[in-house]
């Protein structure tokens, strides 16, 4: 069999047990998308491959990939960043446990995605600084990921007649906004103020690396919040059991 050996960076979104001592990784990376890894056990003396092997950590890989097998087996790993705050908290490892999985869902097998990619790591970021409100955080996630994936493709306009002022409806399973009187034709829109139509928008046209740079009382944040899972579930069709893990986390605090 022929043995390929490839280097990747990447952060490991989702750890499977597999065997006594073996796990499989899925990984997020730029060049390559979302990949599987097999990583053996590790031996003693060698902890520096566990921690870059840890969920959210992100490492250079030194792969081996066999013949048609889209399973990469794990040669070498160097951890760049560990984000081990995140695994620290109960309520920092859900939120970014959700995160992990929406991109996931999002980012196919051997398909690069370097803008989802790079959101992800920022997103993980943000979540490891001090003071910061998960609730925006996450909202920010959500709606850029569904522009990302060009789920979100006009937010300046309404979705029926093309009007540009008085749009208060937000359809979270079309992906656009609605004035109220093609609003009324539509079942299921979310009732939006100005402001929050304006954050949103901010969220999705902002340049990278600024799409965070807003303020926004808590109680917006959560309402914004509320509205992004909506949508994301709906847009993405699926219904994340690490999101109903969160809400529970969340509800304690
Ligand atoms: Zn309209």
């Amino acid at each position: 069999m022929l043995l390929a050996i490839v280097d990747t960076e990447g952060i490991v979104t989702k750890e499977t047990k597999y065997g006594d001592s073996s796990r499989i990784l899925t990984v997020i990376s730029r060049e390559l998308g979302k990949i599987s890894i097999l990583a053996g056990s590790v031996r003693r003396g060698k902890s520096g491959l566990l921690t870059a092997t840890a969920m959210f950590s992100h490492s250079r890989f030194t792969l081996f990939k066999g013949g048609s097998s889209s399973l990469y087996k794990l040669n070498e790993g160097e951890l760049l960043h560990s984000f081990a705050p995140l695994r620290e908290s109960l309520e920092e490892m859900a939120f970014a446990s959700y995160f992990c999985d929406v991109t996931n869902c999002i980012i196919q097998e051997e398909a690069p995605d370097p803008p989802q990619t790079d959101l992800l790591l920022r997103t993980l970021y943000m979540l490891t600084r001090p003071d910061e409100d998960f609730e925006k955080i996450k909202a920010v996630f959500e709606f850029r990921s569904l522009t990302i994936a060009g789920l979100f493709p006009n937010l300046r306009q309404c979705g029926g007649c093309g009007r540009v002022d008085g749009l208060h409806y937000l359809s979270p399973t079309e992906g656009c906004i609605y004035c109220a009187k093609c609003a009324a034709s539509h079942a299921d829109t979310i009732q939006i103020t100005d402001s929050m139509l304006a954050a949103i928008s901010y969220i999705a046209l902002a340049e990278d690396k600024k799409e965070f740079s807003f303020t926004m009382q808590p109680t917006a944040t959560k309402y914004l919040s509320e509205i992004g899972e909506r949508c994301v579930e709906q847009l993405l069709e699926k219904s994340f059991k690490t999101l109903s893990y969160l809400r529970r986390v969340t509800s304690l605090g």
